[in-house]
């Protein structure tokens, strides 16, 4: 016999199974939302269940989207001339709060990693390449975390487009090795952007 009705046990299931959330604060979580009233409950539970509805990689950078092209891609304002690499769309939105960026994207979801048996092929790096030689970039802008799996990443980059024109640029330093970038605050990565330098 469970403790708790099995609706209970099964919602603090589900939330445990979240990154970085654990049983106790499943629990916190499950008993917070019985608290609530029922049409809040109701609203946060058709949120996730309509999560994934309709919604696609743009065609273009992999962003999140729900039409063939993103709003960044599709917004005639924004710098096709400059393209930033980053690893997830959560270093996009970072990004994007700057206020300071206007060029485009290219979201790779991921890195290589050979211990997580990622590889090349796992990531959004064949389409990258393509994307340069048919598009007017001039500068490609790697905004990868600085962890070992971003230079592995960053190395088959380079690896890819050696011989080419395209000037090649990384974030400045600041943010802290191994730190991610979602967790840099907008004037941190605005100075990170800002003093860009070349390879
Ligand atoms: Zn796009």
């Amino acid at each position: 016999m469970s403790l708790l009705p099995a609706n209970i046990e099964r919602t603090i299931e589900e939330f445990s199974k979240l990154p970085g959330i654990g049983q106790k604060t499943a629990q916190r979580l499950t008993f917070y939302l019985l608290r609530k009233r029922p049409e809040d409950v109701t609203q946060f539970g058709e949120a996730v269940k309509e999560l994934k509805n309709g919604i696609r990689y743009c065609t273009r950078c992999s962003n999140l989207t729900v039409s063939e092209l993103c709003g960044i891609c599709q917004n005639p304002k924004r710098d096709e001339s400059v393209v930033c690499v980053v690893e997830e769309m959560m270093d996009l939105v970072a990004l994007e709060k700057t206020g300071e960026y206007h060029g485009l994207y290219h979201v790779l979801h991921g890195v290589i990693s050979p211990v997580d048996g990622v590889g090349p092929d796992d990531l959004t790096l064949v389409e990258l390449v393509a994307r340069l030689k048919k598009e007017p970039v001039k500068e490609l802008i790697l905004a990868l975390n600085p962890s070992m799996e971003g230079e592995a990443t960053i190395a088959y980059l380079m690896h890819q487009i050696r011989g080419s024109k395209l000037k090649v640029t990384r974030l400045a330093r600041g943010i802290p090795v191994g730190g991610d970038l979602e967790y840099a605050d907008s004037q941190t990565l605005r100075r990170a952007l800002e003093g860009r330098m070349q390879y």
